[in-house]
């Protein structure tokens, strides 16, 4: 039986604005497998970019657990999450999120520079994830020559170059025409079969739950419903 890559316990994230206090995440328990296309899907508001941002350390429960291969992020320093973050994290953000003045191939490199790697084997990377989403052809373009579902592309190429454990995609095809946010959502779904990369896909888009083998779905903050595809996963379901 696999092991989860993440296992988030009774987690919880309460803001305080002014006297009011918002449960953007309550009391949420569940694993996430590796090799496994997972959604989150709700409403605007409904706690999804919250929920990413505690799994991935950059915020900090109110209370709860995350227990990313094995590490509690959750009792670990701010540089000790950065850094399981810049090793085993890529991210995909619906802005897409290039550098305006930048080659499609510098904004891939962007991240491996972070992590001090080498020219060579930088270029080895950038090479290798930019071929991967079909665009080595467009490694010199600056992101305003391309299209948005290609800025798209060069945004998952630069989370892939960092050959992550998980990619986490917050709204990706949320810019995106339908037909565009498709091919995105295959490309997501390749990742996961052929790079054997756990993605988690947030977002309140129907296509998206076609793709996924996992659908969580939120509500204010609470985990409501679990649905699972069909006959694919020997584990038994949480609760
Ligand atoms: P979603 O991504 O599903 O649209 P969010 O996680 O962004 O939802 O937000 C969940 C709830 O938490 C919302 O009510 C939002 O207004 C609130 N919220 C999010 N971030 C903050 C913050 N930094 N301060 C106060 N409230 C916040
Ligand atoms: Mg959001």
């Amino acid at each position: 039986m696999r092991s989860p890559i993440i296992q988030v316990r009774d987690l919880t994230r309460v803001y305080h604005s002014g006297s009011a206090e918002v449960h953007a995440v309550s009391s949420i328990t569940l694993d996430l497998y590796p090799g496994e296309m997972t959604a989150v899907v709700g409403r605007s508001g409904s706690g999804k970019t919250t929920f990413l941002n505690l799994i991935s350390g950059l915020d900090q429960p109110t209370s709860g657990e995350v227990i990313f291969d094995g590490e509690p992020l959750h009792s670990m320093g701010e540089t000790q999450r950065l850094r399981l973050r810049q090793q085993k994290i890529g991210f995909v953000f619906q802005s897409f999120g290039l550098l305006p003045l930048l080659t499609a191939a510098e904004n891939v490199g962007v991240p491996l520079r972070m992590r001090q790697l080498g020219a060579a084997e930088r270029d080895a990377r950038v090479t290798e994830a930019l071929s991967w989403v079909g665009l080595l052809d467009r490694a010199r373009h600056r992101p305003y020559e391309l299209s948005g579902g290609e800025q798209q592309r060069v945004a998952i190429a630069r989370a892939l170059a960092v050959r992550p454990q998980v990619i986490l995609a917050d709204e990706p095809t949320g810019q995106l025409d339908s037909s565009t946010g498709r091919r995105i959502l295959d490309l997501l779904r390749r990742l996961v079969g052929e790079a054997g990369i756990t993605v988690v896909v947030v977002t309140h888009d129907p296509q998206t739950m076609d793709e996924a083998d996992v659908i969580h779905e939120l509500r204010d903050g609470e985990l409501i419903d679990t649905r699972y595809k069909s006959a694919r996963r020997s584990v038994a379901p949480l609760n």
